[in-house]
């Protein structure tokens, strides 16, 4: 349980990737810290490694696109650690496949884990947020949103983040609510991994040509993205709302 002056951060999809790099983050700013994920074993994993540096947290298991289990996991996160201020929707998959490939299967679970799920958290946490007169979004959109071969599904959702998140930040604003989106590029994860596996390149492969097309000639690492999330998470950043940050090693990809 939090102290009571501890803020309470959620993030999804943090068992791996970007979201165990954001909780450990978070936690290092001295927030408590809960874990959740579709997958507990990896929930438990982030928060272990996270208790083992002394900082507060819990593991959550949930998959964000079922309303039910994020009604009562959000309830769980009240109980266990104290009021949810801080809200970071990572949790994400891919479904790529050129158009004319694309299932309305893969289609829809695109949707619904981005779109929905970010929809769903943030309306559980929005409660406890508005009542407490502050609080903190940060959705994770993507350097895809501004289009992608391959990932029609996700260009879509993570375009679509951007809008959702600046009408939270237009409705929330007056409660002391922040929205904002960071767009990673090409970040190094299991996410990655499995794109350049699933196009048969080795993971050097792909990664040398991805950097050879980023300014700053390096690969992004989930450390990069955390960075950004923290600072939008932070007390100071109270008059930055409804924007999207690009963490791409130069404008964009
Ligand atoms: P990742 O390694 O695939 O991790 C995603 C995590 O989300 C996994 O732990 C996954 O659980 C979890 N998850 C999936 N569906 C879920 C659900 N329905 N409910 C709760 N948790 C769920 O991905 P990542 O590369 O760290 O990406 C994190 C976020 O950044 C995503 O939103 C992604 O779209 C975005 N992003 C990534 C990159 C990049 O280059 N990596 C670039 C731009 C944006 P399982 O382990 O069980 O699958």
């Amino acid at each position: 349980m939090a102290d009571g002056t501890q803020r309470v951060a959620i993030v999804t999809g943090a068992g791996r990737g970007i979201g165990a790099a954001i909780a450990e983050r978070l936690g290092a700013d001295g927030m408590a810290v809960a874990c959740l994920d579709i997958n507990p074993a990896t929930a438990r994993e982030t928060a272990d490694r996270l208790a083992g540096q002394g900082l507060t947290t819990e593991a959550f298991a949930a998959d964000v696109s079922d309303e039910d289990a994020v009604e009562r996991v959000v309830a769980e996160v009240v109980e266990r650690l104290g009021t949810p201020t801080v809200l970071v929707n990572n949790a994400g998959v891919l479904r790529d496949n050129l158009l004319f490939k694309m299932s309305g299967d893969d289609w829809d679970t695109v949707m619904q884990v981005h779109l929905r799920g970010a929809f769903l958290m943030t309306r559980a946490a929005q409660r406890h947020m508005t009542a407490a007169a502050y609080g903190r979004i940060v959705n994770l959109s993507s350097t895809s949103a501004l289009g992608n071969r391959g990932q029609a599904n996700y260009s879509a959702a993570k375009a679509g983040l951007q809008g959702f998140t600046k009408t939270v930040a237009h409705e929330l604003g007056r409660f002391g609510v922040t929205c904002n989106a960071v767009a990673p590029g090409f970040i190094v994860t299991e996410m990655t991994r499995a794109t350049a596996a699933r196009i048969g390149q080795t993971f050097e492969e792909f990664s040398a040509a991805r950097v050879a097309m980023i300014p700053v000639r390096r690969p992004g690492l989930p450390e990069d993205v955390a960075d950004a999330v923290s600072f939008f998470c932070s007390p100071r950043a109270g008059f930055v709302s409804g924007q999207v940050l690009y963490v791409a090693g130069g404008p964009r990809t």
